[in-house]
């Protein structure tokens, strides 16, 4: 495994294995790797000739105030696990050689970008729409592999690829989970055991409504305020957005059904947690 920190090593390696016919499968993360990474990166290797993951803290995808700056690292442990996952390529730019001085160009997502954790986080997906195209150039992927946890990026991603005709194949992955339900996330190493504890009210609110539109409820309203007060229950947690939406299209629905996104969005503390299900997806 070769760890790659300039762009036009990268994007020289990247251009060469083209030209040698390897079709290259590429993972982009901000590190500090999990199962949840893993698993993207497992598929990759399924997927490609060459597997590349990036690991890239995007200074533009944070707004003031946001975790750029504790975000948590470590690059020997995220190395280990991308060589179980048979990584061939590791790729990891410096945040002075990606902005360099200069820098004014950027990818402006409309209303797929305007709810959910777009609204709470102005400039967020300009911010991961423009890395992930960058990335992209350097990469040369074939297939890039994402997860549902960000399902609002996931959607993004895939419009911006056809609306900019990019030659590339966009995989969606399933959330993997904790045993007791959380979503894993590099964020919840920032959670105390307490915190810990209390982040399940995410994962139970998602069970609940899931549980309740499997027995037939279909108002959204009626869905929502149970697993509004199921979380509310939990002195921690704040609600930053709990929502139904579309899954396409991220339009508001007032009736449930199974192409119906929940997608909601919880400080526990200080700590910001996502999670989503699709209701009538099996997970
Ligand atoms: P991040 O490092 O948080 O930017 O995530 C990198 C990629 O891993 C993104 O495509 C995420 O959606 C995906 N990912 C993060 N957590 C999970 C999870 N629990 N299950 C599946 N994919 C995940």
């Amino acid at each position: 495994m070769k760890i790659i920190t300039s762009i036009t090593d990268m994007q020289q390696t990247a251009l060469s294995l083209k030209r040698a016919g390897k079709r290259i499968a590429f993972v982009p993360t901000m590190g500090f790797l999990h199962e949840g990474h893993a698993s993207l990166l497992r598929e990759g290797r399924k997927r490609g000739d060459c597997l590349l993951l990036s690991i890239f803290v995007n200074p533009i995808q944070f707004g003031p105030g946001e975790d750029l700056d504790r975000y948590p690292r470590n690059l020997e442990g995220d190395c280990a696990i991308a060589r179980e996952c048979g990584v061939d390529f590791v790729f990891t730019p410096t945040a002075a050689e990606m902005y360099s001085t200069g820098f004014q160009t950027s990818i402006r997502v409309k209303d797929l970008a305007r709810p959910l954790c777009g609204s709470s986080r102005p400039g967020h997906f300009d911010g991961v729409a423009t890395v992930v195209a960058k990335l992209f150039n350097i990469c040369q992927p074939d297939v890039a592999l994402f997860g549902k946890k960000d399902f609002q990026q996931l959607a993004i991603i895939r419009r911006m690829t056809t609306d900019l005709s990019l030659p590339v194949e966009i995989v969606g992955m399933p959330i993997v989970r904790e045993a007791d339900g959380l979503a894993m996330s590099s964020r919840n190493a920032y959670l105390s055991p307490e915190q810990r504890q209390s982040a399940l009210c995410l994962s139970r609110a998602i069970h609940l409504v899931r549980e309740r539109h499997a027995a037939g409820e279909r108002s959204a309203a009626r869905l929502l305020e149970a697993a509004r007060g199921l979380i509310l229950a939990e002195p921690a947690a704040t609600i930053d957005y709990l929502e139904l939406r579309d899954a396409d299209t991220l339009e508001t629905v007032p009736t449930a059904s199974d192409t119906t996104l929940m997608a909601l969005a919880v400080k526990i503390g200080t700590t910001r947690l996502i999670d989503n299900t699709v209701l009538g997806d099996e997970t």
